[in-house]
């Protein structure tokens, strides 16, 4: 059987992407939607021939509970709703997929599983890349020292924002600035490459020269990520640069991905030669993974623990940054497992 996916929230991601993807893959499908615009639910509607009754307004979406056709939620919303529509889902009965970054701060983390915990139901975050065969290589070359003890990585992702989507850049509803919502792909990046968790942070915001662009967030910031050995992973995120780039150097050569985040286009080199690696559907392999462990009753590679991991260490760069000191990470991830 096919699990059926709702995705809440129709903007670039959910129609550029994860639509798309959803008619590759084997183990799901698009069954339902969730969108507060009603031209929208027409044209997808008709588009992707789903049935009345599984198209969902804001208010009209906690009935989503009564409806056997829909077995995940996807939340594909504005980062700052993405708590309260994780709970609802799990309070309605159903499995979770939620986007990046987790949440805006770890209590909202830790409601979120505990709510899919409490309703018995999966939660995972729309960490694509861990499915993704380049960065999968990072992870090996990396975590097996292929290359030898890593002892610097060099993480950069950047795009430069319009008002496509207001509330990036804080207008209306939080998005967390270009730390939260591209940094985190620096963060999981070096830290699956070098297979360790930071001991420490180090971080500074970029200058503002845009001030009416960047009055409600920052412009961007390079954060440092310092690891027990000594290994510093040099991370820039920005919303005023295009920057796409993950570099690990070792012992005994170097590796790296350039483009390293993005859907399609990915390349690697190693300082042996190129990675000849395919590019894949990654959403697809992502929400296939996702309904498999569902099927299999197992647990994704992708929980709610790692998304809340990743924010409480955004939680100490935003600190490091507003301090300008040197913050231990011990303290933040200190998890609140209470079951
Ligand atoms: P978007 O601005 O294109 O779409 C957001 C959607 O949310 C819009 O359809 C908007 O109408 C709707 N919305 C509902 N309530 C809203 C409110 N109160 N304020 C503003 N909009 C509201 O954004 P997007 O690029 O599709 O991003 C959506 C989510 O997906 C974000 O969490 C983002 O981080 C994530 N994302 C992930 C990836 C990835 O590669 N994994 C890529 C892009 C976006």
């Amino acid at each position: 059987r096919k699990l059926g996916i709702a995705l809440v929230g129709l903007g670039k991601y959910s129609e550029g992407q994860l639509a798309p993807a959803l008619e590759k893959t084997t183990n799901c499908r698009l069954a339902g939607i969730v969108t507060g615009t009603p031209d929208k639910a027409e044209t997808w509607k008709k588009k992707y021939d789903l049935a009345d009754k599984n198209i969902y307004d804001y208010k009209t979406f906690d009935q989503i509970a009564d409806n056997p056709d829909i077995d995940i939620v996807y939340v594909v919303l504005p980062n700052a709703l993405h708590a309260e529509y994780t709970i609802r889902a799990a309070k309605a009965g159903k499995h979770v997929i939620c986007e990046k970054p987790m949440a805006m701060t770890p209590e909202e983390c830790q409601q979120m599983i505990d709510a899919c915990k409490k309703a018995n139901r999966q939660l995972s975050i729309g960490y694509r890349l861990h499915f993704e065969p380049h960065n999968q290589e990072m992870m090996r070359l990396g975590q097996k020292e292929v290359f030898g003890k890593i002892n610097h990585i060099i993480a950069e992702n950047g795009q430069v924002q319009d008002e496509s989507s207001p509330w990036r850049l804080g207008r209306g509803i939080g998005s967390g600035g270009p730390v939260r919502d591209v940094g985190v792909y620096c963060l999981q990046g070096a830290i699956y490459t070098k297979g360790q968790v930071p001991v420490a942070v180090t971080a500074k915001f970029h200058p503002i020269t845009d001030p009416e662009k960047f009055s409600k967030v920052e412009e961007g910031a390079d954060f440092q990520l310092h690891f027990a050995d000594g290994t510093v992973a040099n991370c820039t995120a920005s919303f005023n640069k295009q920057l796409n780039k993950l570099r690990a150097e070792a012992a005994k050569g170097w590796f790296e991905l350039a483009p390293s985040f993005g859907y399609s286009g990915l390349e690697g080199k190693t300082s042996q030669g190129n990675m000849e690696i395919e590019n894949v559907p990654q959403q697809a392999r992502q929400m296939d993974a996702f309904a498999e462990c569902i099927l299999k009753n197992q647990p994704t590679t992708v929980p709610g623990e790692l998304g809340m991991r990743d924010v409480q260490l955004l939680s100490a760069i935003f600190e490091a940054a507003r301090t300008g000191r040197k913050v231990s990470t011990k303290e933040v991830l200190q998890v609140m497992d209470k079951s």
